[in-house]
């Protein structure tokens, strides 16, 4: 099997895994969460999303997240939708910026109020304020692999939006199965078509498990030599406007599959367990992460 030295993982759960909760994180477990799974080696943190209190009042909190966070080797991201959100976003010290646009309709008028057209018009205020700032932003295209409204998804309306966000000088490209429809084989193809067509940037595959595929989703991306993948701690989440929607790869099962593979994380094991059971006590109820209930392998007897 063709594998990769190393790869990098993105802990999405913080944004994308406490967006899905109904009730609101206290700002001090959030920042015990993202502060754990620092100390356990994670390379970028996605930790807040800079909405509207109304659209998303988890993140009511996002400036003060954000800005008491410890400043490390690690890159602290937020999700920002327009010019204000991205001006927050900095003002509180993010470095980096993540926005996203549908590349169905429906989709994105359910995720953010507004059409396709009018989020791209949005990017010029976000790219100008990040500019300023010399704070990079990458894109995120969700639906890439499929649409909860419209179901399948033209490679074309993917990379149409993609190539919008390179036009404006974003740094990466998260290809985002909301949904969790994407099989490893057309997984494989994105990845070898995206190449194609834009060149050796940095690419981003983000899957959530709906239907059990993302796991394998992200062993096909990594074969056809995709490096970065999004992950969330425990499994948490899933997008507000899918319905029975399920979360990210949980962070700690990619960390063991990796390694064990002798494929590099950067990630100590047994302290993003240890984060993501805390996670789940903070929670109140179980997540999918499955190394956190069995353990890492280790040789000694069953009793
Ligand atoms: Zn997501």
């Amino acid at each position: 099997m063709k594998l990769p030295h190393a790869v990098r993982l993105r802990e999405v759960g913080p944004r994308d895994g406490f967006q899905s909760l109904k009730t609101v994180i206290p700002t001090e477990r959030k920042l015990e969460v993202i502060e754990a799974v620092l100390r356990a080696g994670v390379s970028e943190v996605e930790a807040v999303s800079f909405a509207s209190t109304r659209a998303l009042p988890q993140f009511w909190d996002a400036p003060q997240v954000m800005a008491r966070l410890p400043r490390g080797r690690a890159v602290l991201s937020a999700m920002v939708f327009n010019a204000e959100g991205a001006r927050q976003a900095l003002d509180a010290g993010a470095g980096r910026l993540v926005t996203v646009v549908s590349a169905s309709e429906a989709h994105n008028r359910a995720n953010v109020k507004r059409s396709i057209g009018a989020s791209l018009g949005a990017l010029e205020g976000i790219f100008r304020a990040a500019a300023q700032e010399k704070v990079p932003v990458t894109g995120a295209v969700a639906v890439a692999f499929g649409c909860p409204f419209q179901g399948d998804v033209p490679r074309e309306d993917v990379f149409r939006i993609a190539e919008a966000f390179f036009s404006k000088g974003a740094h990466g490209l998260i290809l985002a199965d909301t949904t969790g429809m994407a099989t490893p084989d057309r997984v494989e193809k994105m990845v070898v078509e995206f190449r194609e067509c834009f060149g050796p940037v940095e690419l981003i595959l983000h899957f959530h498990n709906n239907r059990g595929t993302a796991m394998a989703n992200l062993l096909a991306a990594m074969i056809a030599g995709a490096t970065t993948f999004d992950t969330a701690l425990g499994g948490l989440g899933g997008c507000p406007y899918v319905p029975r929607a399920a979360g990210n790869i949980p962070t700690e099962d990619a960390a063991y599959m990796l390694e064990a593979m002798g494929v590099n994380t950067g990630i100590d094991l047994e302290a993003v367990l240890t984060a993501a059971r805390r996670l789940e006590a903070i929670v109140g109820e179980p997540l999918p992460g499955q190394v956190m209930k069995s353990g890492s392998a280790d040789p000694s007897p069953r009793p």
